[in-house]
């Protein structure tokens, strides 16, 4: 374990945002956790815990200290004929966990697939896609309580889960390192093709579920037809959450705009907020070295160069718009840091 100083994260956040860490480490397992502990970079700094650097926005250089997550491992601990206890470390690819389920016949996160980051960010924002969340298939997450330095550990209903929404960006924001996160996947096939656009596809593509890879093939197929990689256009996916609206405000909409997309989602109704970006005409805008996906309005770009105070701009602006036309407030999905 090495503790570098002034350290670049352009290559460690999706957006390639230049940004400097004060003091930066990297951890590849327990020991070096515990040893970083004792040192006092760790002890006088602010910290950010870091995985894929997909779901952040870098403002400004971090003051702190940068703990950079490689904790890996994926292990079953429990197992009968119907269900299957897989416990990966938070620092595991998100992807490489779903090609372990994959690979082993294991139901409940292939809607997943193909989501940027890491295992120990998902609980994060409760990661979501093609009708799927995270909090389906979760078991339990395993921290570290920054504060009393003990391990601890919350049961899904504990995690608080909601849209795009945790315990851990709400009470425990910035307390915890979390550590290891247990699901229970199924055996029996069970799949959720429910959600419009994977359905389309299936019924356009005459394919027949058989295997949790169909599913997984298809995802991973949609979703690299629609986003952009950002390996070649630097973003962070959706920048904004979709807008949950009353039934009432949702018919005061339907007046002045009788072609409003909604859906409802359990119980509550949703705007889709690339709708509402889209409808104020930032579809493919681009300004300077930022810009709006052309086909994606949910995404913001850096076209090379930009800084995140540039991109926190153009999300402001567009956010003004929004609430200018229709009312409603748009908020960022990002964790602006
Ligand atoms: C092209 C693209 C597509 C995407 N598609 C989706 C999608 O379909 N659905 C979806 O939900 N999201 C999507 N995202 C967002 C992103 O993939 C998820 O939010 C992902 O969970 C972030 O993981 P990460 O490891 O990159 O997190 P980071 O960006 O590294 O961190 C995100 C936040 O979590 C905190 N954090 C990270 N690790 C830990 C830890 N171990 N303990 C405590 N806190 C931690 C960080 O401090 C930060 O606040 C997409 C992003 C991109 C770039």
């Amino acid at each position: 374990m090495e503790i570098v100083k002034d350290y670049d994260l352009s290559e460690l956040n999706t957006f390639g945002i230049k940004a400097k860490a004060r003091f930066f480490v990297e951890i590849k397992n327990e020991l070096d956790f515990n040893e970083l502990l004792k040192t006092r970079e760790y002890k006088d700094n602010q910290k950010l815990f870091l995985g894929g650097g997909s779901n952040v926005l870098f403002t400004k250089d971090f003051e702190g200290i940068v703990i950079l997550n490689k904790l890996k491992g994926i292990e079953i601990i429990r197992e009968d004929s119907n269900n299957v206890l897989v416990k990966a470390q938070s620092g595991e690819k998100w992807h490489d966990l779903v090609l372990f389920a994959v690979k082993k016949e294991y139901w409940g996160i292939e809607n997943l697939s193909l989501v940027p980051g890491t295992v120990g960010a998902a609980p994060v924002q409760n990661i979501g896609a093609y009708g799927v969340e995270l909090k389906d298939t979760i078991e339990s997450v395993e921290f570290f309580d920054l504060e009393s330095g003990e391990k601890k550990n919350l049961s899904r209903d504990e995690c608080k889960f909601g849209y795009r929404d945790s315990i851990f960006k709400n009470e425990l924001k910035g307390k915890v390192f979390i550590l290891a996160v247990t699901f229970k996947l199924s055996k029996i096939p069970n799949l959720n093709v429910t959600y419009k656009v994977l359905k389309d596809y299936l019924e356009k593509n005459k394919i027949e579920i058989q295997k949790v890879k169909d599913i997984s093939d298809v995802v991973i197929a949609i979703r690299q037809s629609k986003l952009p990689d950002p390996k070649i256009l630097g973003n962070a996916g959706s920048f904004f959450k979709n807008v949950y609206v009353s039934k009432k405000n949702l018919e005061k909409i339907k007046e002045k705009y009788p072609n409003v997309s909604f859906f409802e989602e359990a119980g509550v109704i949703k705007i889709p907020a690339g709708w509402l970006i889209e409808e104020c005409g930032w579809k493919g805008k681009r300004l300077g070295n930022v810009g709006v996906h052309d086909k994606q309005a949910l995404v913001l770009i850096n076209y090379g160069g930009a800084t995140g105070e540039e991109i926190k701009d153009l999300a402001l602006q567009i956010i003004a718009s929004v609430f200018d036309k229709f009312g409603l407030k748009l908020t960022p999905e990002v964790n602006l840091i």
